[in-house]
């Protein structure tokens, strides 16, 4: 296989880390692009640290680099591809995977923190590949793969505006899909089921432990298990790398979800 330029956006930790691993470890070359400063949110989001940090631990898999990016400013998001066209000669492939969480009732859910979710998980995809589709266009081998969520698929109590936005995100995948066919341009989304980052640890099940987590997720999830970062990492390879592939929003969820 050829070798290709992957840009991951939140890619400094969780599962944008497996992603980013498992390009290298696939033999292409990644830009790993996020926060630098992520601490205005309900649970502290990337910092400069972790990124320098993965770059530090990855890069004996292969070439990776690193390029501050806010995924809700567009100017951010062409900086961002020309710092990889730069460092890299090129762009084959986007992986749309920054993301944000907040759950809670509706009747009393912030309008600031539904403004956000949308903002960096959907609008955050439209100015990627706005600022990104030139180099797409141009190159051979051409891919996206979104970080949908199978909080995209079946909706939650008090997860409404994250699944609205994983909703769309799974939308925008088939859309945009069948608009860049004809230009070569595959478009899928993975859709994890339940890893144990930030979003969960910090968020979601704050405050109660990964022993608590393990269990719960050993309980409910029919293969007995969590998702891990390798998993999403692996899936995303996949789906960049199928050549009659597009148009695919894939569980990777232990049984979860299997639609
Ligand atoms: P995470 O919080 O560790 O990773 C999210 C990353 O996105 C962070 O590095 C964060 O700094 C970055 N980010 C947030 N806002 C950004 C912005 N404006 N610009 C650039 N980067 C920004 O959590 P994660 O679980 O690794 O999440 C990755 C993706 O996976 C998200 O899209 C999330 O919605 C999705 N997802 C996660 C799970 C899960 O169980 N963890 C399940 C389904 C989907």
């Amino acid at each position: 296989m050829t070798t290709r330029t992957v840009l991951v956006t939140g890619g400094a930790r969780g599962i944008g880390r497996g992603i980013a691993r498992a390009f290298l470890e696939a033999n292409h070359q990644v830009m790993i692009a996020d926060l630098l400063d992520g601490s205005d949110w309900n649970y502290d989001l990337a910092t400069a640290r972790a990124m320098d940090e993965t770059v530090e631990a990855l890069q004996e898999f292969g070439e990776i680099a690193s390029v501050a990016l806010d995924v809700t400013n567009k100017s951010s998001c062409e900086q961002a591809i020309s710092a990889t066209m730069e460092r890299f000669g090129g762009l084959d492939v986007i992986a749309n995977n920054a993301g944000v969480v907040s759950s809670g009732p509706i009747e009393d859910f912030a309008e600031a923190a539904w403004d956000r979710i949308f903002e960096v998980n959907v609008k955050g995809i439209y100015n990627m590949i706005q600022a990104g589709l030139a180099p797409l266009k141009a190159s051979e081998d051409a891919a996206i793969v979104n970080t949908a969520s199978v909080a995209g698929k079946k909706g939650g109590a008090n997860m409404s505006a994250y699944c609205a936005s994983k909703f769309a995100v799974v939308g925008l995948t088939q859309s945009l899909a069948q608009e860049f066919a004809r230009m070569g341009i595959r478009v899928n989304a993975i859709c994890p089921g339940i890893v144990g980052t930030a979003m969960w640890l910090d968020h979601l099940m704050a405050n109660q432990g990964e022993d608590a987590f393990e269990a719960r997720m050993q309980r409910m999830i029919p293969l007995g298990r969590p998702q891990t970062e390798k998993d999403m990492g692996d899936a995303v390879v996949y789906l960049a790398s199928s050549p009659n592939v597009t148009g695919v929003s894939l569980s990777v969820a232990g049984g979860l979800e299997m639609n």
